[in-house]
């Protein structure tokens, strides 16, 4: 038997340093993940992971389900990120059980937990709830997870996730609203690199909810009335449309910038 310990003195192979098989491998793999994308059927609600954003327009185009400007969808890479996010997720949620919380993430029917108003035209779902667990703090309560790149989990450590991610905290204020859980939610905060977990305690803020809430009604409003809601910005090359980071956070490129400062709306 070959003997693969340390110390046995058996010599690895060298790995193929010929890049193509890695090319041809993640090519496959790239294009596997852009056809799942594109046949998933468009949301036709507002959501509440977006109705934080800084641009109204863009929260409504987001809303109608607008074709996105060419080459503008979502890249192979972000939907790998996505993806990883949600296995994230379920991995915290097993760690938080494993030591000994009572979390709630699913309804009977497999579905998860969330809230539908507006005649369906405003959801969200939640992570889970924490019914009871260890350590001391208030339950019911919402949980919210996000897995976070480094330098973006390390801003959320440093500043808090209401200053670092307001996008992240309209959604928890929304859930602790409409869910009917006013206790102060465990956001965690899971650094994709380490594995490590930033967890904070997030008082209900009822007057975010309250403007999120609005905001939400006036896209879906304006839609019926087939207005377009204002811009955000008085310039294309603003960050908001561009993407990139401003004080108040980062912005990724919208999606819809050559649809909204050029002729058809
Ligand atoms: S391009 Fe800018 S102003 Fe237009 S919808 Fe996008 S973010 Fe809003």
């Amino acid at each position: 038997m070959l003997d693969l310990n340390h110390g046995s003195g058996c010599q690895y192979q060298k790995p193929d340093h010929d890049p193509g098989i890695t090319m041809a491998v993640n090519a496959a793999i790239d294009a596997a993940l852009v056809v799942r994308n594109r046949s998933q059927v468009a949301r036709q609600y507002v959501s509440t992971s977006g109705i934080g954003r800084e641009c109204l327009r863009q929260i409504q185009y987001d809303y109608l389900a607008v074709p996105k400007d060419e080459g503008r969808d979502f890249e192979p890479k972000t939907l790998r990120i996505f993806e990883a996010g949600h296995r994230g997720e379920d991995v915290v949620a097993a760690w938080l059980r494993a030591a000994g919380f009572d979390l709630r993430t699913e309804r009977r029917d497999g579905r998860q937990f969330g809230f539908s108003v507006l005649n369906g035209r405003f959801k969200g779902h939640i992570d889970g709830c924490l019914v009871g667990g260890p350590v001391a703090m208030a339950y019911p309560a919402l949980w919210e997870n996000k897995a976070l790149g480094v330098s973006s989990w390390k801003d959320v450590v440093k500043r808090g996730v209401v200053l670092s991610k307001p996008v992240y905290a309209a959604q928890l204020a929304l859930y602790q609203a409409y869910m009917d859980l006013p206790a102060p939610a465990l956001f965690t905060a899971l650094n994709r690199d380490t594995w490590e977990i930033h967890c904070e305690l997030v008082p209900f803020d009822a007057a975010l909810a309250q403007t999120m809430s609005d905001r939400a009604l006036q896209v879906v409003q304006a839609s019926d009335a087939q207005e377009m809601l204002p811009r955000a910005s008085a310039e294309r090359t603003s960050v908001v449309c561009r993407g990139g980071k401003t004080a108040g956070g980062w912005h990724g490129a919208c999606s819809w910038q050559d649809r909204c400062w050029g002729t058809c709306r």
